[in-house]
């Protein structure tokens, strides 16, 4: 099928992927290309925008990228009104940026918690609060956020800022969902589990492992999985088309796992 998005602007935060190749907001915003949206893309790193409106142009559609700091109130007006001025409407608001912050208790600091709740969570408010009265003019809107599997299942070594502010992530979904379900706006949350992106091939090397370690990694992480291997960001992109489209017209404050069933799997 293909259209599905035929008409729509679409804004992807975090459209970038941070260390090249693709991510899950920049295969969000091919696939949305390819159904026929126009595409408002904006990211922190210049380079990774401007890496990822080449591969819209390369889909054939038009785009606008904006770069800013969708954790500062300035950065997202300024991204919304020019994205917004450019195209004339904006109909889904994919906010895909997030970060993973240092970790464990007794090394956290409120530096640390402080900036990672700014980006996990306050951008989400500061996107919502910007875009939905353009949502509430056209009668039409759609929000998808991201949060983790990291939100609903702990692992023996937590990243408590990390996982509390995907937790708070996928309330303030479902808060949204309630708030405009009259008017026409759907907000639903993306929880992906393991997935195969740069960040994550770039947060492995940055530790400082060999080959060998680095390889265990991995296989660790696809086993998380009962299918046996890490999705990819494709698989996330696929759950953003859905959510961003008419497909899922009734669906809404919805959770979608894309975790090729981790969370079902009982302990061993
Ligand atoms: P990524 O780091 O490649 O992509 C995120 C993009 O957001 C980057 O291009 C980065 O420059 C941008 N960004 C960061 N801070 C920003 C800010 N303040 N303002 C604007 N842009 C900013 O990561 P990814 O692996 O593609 O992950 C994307 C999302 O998926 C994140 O929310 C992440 O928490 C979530 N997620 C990823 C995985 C995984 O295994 N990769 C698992 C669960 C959840």
């Amino acid at each position: 099928m293909s259209g599905r998005l035929k008409g729509k602007v679409a804004l992807v935060c975090g459209a970038g992927a941070a260390a090249g190749g693709w991510g899950n907001g920049k295969a969000s915003a091919a696939l949305f290309a390819r159904e026929g949206a126009r595409l408002i893309l904006t990211d922190i790193s210049e380079d990774a925008l401007q890496d990822a409106a080449a591969a819209i142009h390369a889909e054939g559609a038009d785009c606008v990228a904006i770069a800013g700091d969708v954790s500062r109130a300035a950065d997202v007006a300024n991204i919304v009104e020019k994205g917004h001025r450019h195209f004339g409407r904006i109909d889904v608001l994919h906010n895909n940026v997030g970060i993973t912050g240092n970790g464990q208790l007794l090394q956290q600091t409120e530096e640390d918690w402080d900036r990672v709740f700014a980006i996990n969570v306050r951008s989400n408010f500061l996107l919502a609060k910007a875009v939905v009265p353009h949502m509430l003019d056209q009668g039409w809107g759609r929000i998808i956020t991201v949060a983790s599997i990291a939100a609903l299942r702990t692992r023996r070594k937590p990243g408590h800022a990390y996982t509390a502010s995907k937790a708070a992530v996928i309330a303030f979904t479902k808060t949204l969902a309630i708030e405009f379900a009259a008017q026409g706006i759907r907000a639903n949350c993306i929880v992906p589990g393991a997935i195969d992106t740069p960040m994550v091939s770039r947060v492995l090397r940055d530790l400082g492992l060999n080959d060998e370690q680095h390889s265990a990694l991995v296989e660790q992480r696809a086993k998380l999985s009962p299918t046996g291997t890490q999705g990819s960001p494709w698989d996330v992109a696929k759950a953003a088309l859905f959510l961003a489209s008419d497909d899922s017209s009734y669906v809404n404050g919805l959770e979608l796992i894309v975790d090729g069933g981790f969370v079902c799997l009982a302990p061993e």
